[in-house]
């Protein structure tokens, strides 16, 4: 059982040929000689783990749960309490359009221009939903007309959505 790193004496790294047996072109040696007990710990941990119980994923589904809630959307313009869902999906699709806005996008003058010359649709799909959202964040409408201007912007944004990838 090996601790340390094998080293071929070949002054080269080993080299392992696809096909035949399973041992160095140069000195012969064979890969599971030249593994060390760390090497096979970790395979034996690929193998066995699952995907959902390793600690990487367990802390992002922790984060998920106590910091980023990436899929709980509350918007922001209604209170916690009754609402009619017909109004409420409207603001929910505005809503996440907003979050988008404010939290993922370029950051730089560089990036942006990038984006316009090789993701144009990613551009004009940000400043179509920045001025819905503007539109959203200072509408005073209220009743009817609102909602009518609601349901008519969140069908946009949907058909928008389809960019918002970087
Ligand atoms: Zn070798």
């Amino acid at each position: 059982m090996r601790f340390t790193k094998y080293k071929c004496p070949s002054s080269r790294y080993c080299l392992f040929s696809f096909q035949g047996n399973n041992s160095c072109l140069y000195c012969g040696v064979d890969y599971r000689d030249m593994q060390t007990i760390w090497d096979k710990l970790y395979d034996f941990y690929r193998k066995h783990v699952p995907y959902h119980l390793r600690p990487g994923n367990l802390w992002w589904i922790f984060r998920g749960w106590a910091w980023d809630r990436f899929t709980t959307v509350k918007p922001r313009t209604l209170d916690h309490t009754w609402c009619d869902r017909r109004l409420l999906i409207r603001e929910l699709v505005f809503e996440t359009a907003a979050k988008f806005l404010e939290t993922e996008g370029p950051k730089t003058q560089a990036e942006w221009d990038w984006q316009k010359e090789h993701n144009p649709n990613f551009y004009d799909a940000w400043h179509e939903t920045q001025a819905l959202i503007d539109w959203w964040k200072n509408s005073d409408m209220d009743g009817d007309e609102y909602e009518e201007q609601m349901l008519n912007g969140a069908v946009k944004l949907i058909k928008l959505s389809d960019y918002y990838w970087t």
